[in-house]
């Protein structure tokens, strides 16, 4: 028997398997995919997670930026040059990296192992996979990504529509020369506010490849599929002169991502939940890579401190008094009444950019709350007070 099973190579799972495999657990992890396999999404890397890197995946990151461009609905803009380097990679290449440095610190890594099952029992939990194997370990972490999956809807976890956000995205390789001249030559972030109601689109110009995508909350019901809105997005990407004419748009892939608040419940008795399979996804950004990773540390730790028997706590209660000390109350509280505030309605997103071209403190509240440099409670705190000024200065825009 195992000491953990993960289940699921993305980065919340394999840095489970990095940490446990790093604190001397024997630990395997599994992915119904084959490496090399593509995940949909934009590629930026919070700052935050870079120590938590084994060498491979730091030597993975595509490319360094500085800039922010926030568009409002109407294309205004605002530029914003960040004091620290933005970190871009290519889920693809990075993501592969990020699994051979758990199997180097020791993990097992089972590619093309897909998981059908999984039941607790007694002190064990048992894992089916598609081949008819039965495996069993102490303790299981499921980092399987977004989508209920019948073993998770049997163990009693959930996922609510409400929480759940639909995206359509593309990652293009593409010249360098032609990046730079479409969208100048330092790498960052640009954020269209309200291309789609309660939601947004980007661009995301990396190292001979561009990022292209859109995203909204299930909340809002669009007359329009999201296949469409992304063509509409691209469309205005090159009236704008930032994609090339021939730019095609049916290229997006589709996927769901959890954009509200951690799911409950978050464990049952030796199963976590980490990453994406826990809804660790910001609300106001749709950032999900360096939430997924802290769960799935967080995780590990936990799970290490009852073998140990130093927990105060059962296993689930202090994982999540753990997270929500590390970043859930941030994201839970202020940030999910951020995100409402600021998502409410296109002409709210307006007034948002609007302030930020108007107003330098509130520019730089915003671009670093999105940068991640300040908590949602600060960025909060300063934008309420710095509202009335802000907003009367937006008048002028
Ligand atoms: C369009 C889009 C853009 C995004 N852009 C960003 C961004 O720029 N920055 C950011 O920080 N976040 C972004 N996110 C969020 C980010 O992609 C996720 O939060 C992150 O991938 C979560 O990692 P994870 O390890 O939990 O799940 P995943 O990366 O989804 O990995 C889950 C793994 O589990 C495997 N799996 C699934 N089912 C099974 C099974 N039954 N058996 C075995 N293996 C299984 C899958 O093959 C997969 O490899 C974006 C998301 C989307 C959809």
């Amino acid at each position: 028997m195992k000491d953990l099973i993960v289940v699921g190579a993305g980065p919340a799972g394999s840095t489970a398997a990095l940490f446990a495999a790093r604190a001397g657990l024997d630990v395997t992890f599994l992915d119904k995919a084959k490496f090399p396999r593509h995940k949909s999404c934009g590629g930026a890397l919070s700052y935050k997670v870079l120590d938590m890197l084994g060498p491979k995946a730091e030597k993975a990151i595509n490319c360094i930026g500085r800039r922010l461009v926030v568009y409002s609905p109407s294309l205004r803009s605002c530029e914003y040059m960040s004091d620290h380097d933005l970190h871009f990679i290519i889920r693809k290449e990075w993501d592969h990296m990020m699994a051979l440095d758990a199997a180097d610190a020791g993990a097992e890594f089972r590619e093309e192992t897909m998981v059908t099952d999984v039941t607790p029992k007694d002190e064990q939990v048992i894992v089916d996979v598609r081949d008819g194997e039965s495996l069993s370990a102490k303790y299981v972490v499921i980092a399987d990504g977004t989508g209920l999956r019948s073993y998770k809807k049997k163990l009693g976890f959930t996922q609510p529509y409400d929480y759940m956000a639909r995206t359509v995205c593309a990652e293009t390789p593409m010249d360098d020369a032609l990046i730079d001249e479409l969208t100048g030559t330092v790498r960052g972030l640009h954020i269209f506010f309200g291309v789609v109601p309660r939601g947004y689109g980007w661009v995301f110009p990396k190292r001979n490849s561009i990022n292209v995508g859109i995203g909204f909350s299930n909340k809002y019901k669009p007359d329009k599929n999201q296949f469409e809105i992304f063509a509409d997005f691209v469309a205005s990407l090159k009236g704008l002169k930032m994609l090339p004419e021939d730019y095609d748009p049916t290229q997006g892939i589709p996927a769901a991502i959890p954009f509200r608040k951690p799911f409950e419940p978050i464990g049952i008795g030796r199963v976590l939940l980490a990453g994406d399979a826990g809804g660790f996804v910001s609300p106001v950004t749709g950032e999900g890579i360096s939430y997924g990773m802290r769960s799935a540390k967080i995780a590990v730790q936990t799970i290490i401190d009852e073998m140990e028997g130093t927990l105060d706590s059962d296993l689930v209660s202090a994982y999540k008094a753990r997270w929500m000390d590390d970043f859930g109350r941030d994201m839970v509280g202020s940030g999910l009444s951020l995100a409402d505030l600021v998502y409410k309605s296109i002409r709210r997103m307006e007034l948002v950019v609007k302030m930020m071209i108007a107003d330098e403190p509130t520019r730089d509240t915003v671009a670093k709350m999105i940068l991640g440099d300040i908590s949602y409670k600060e960025a909060k705190k300063r934008t309420l007070r710095r509202g009335l000024i802000a907003g009367l200065k937006s008048l002028r825009v």
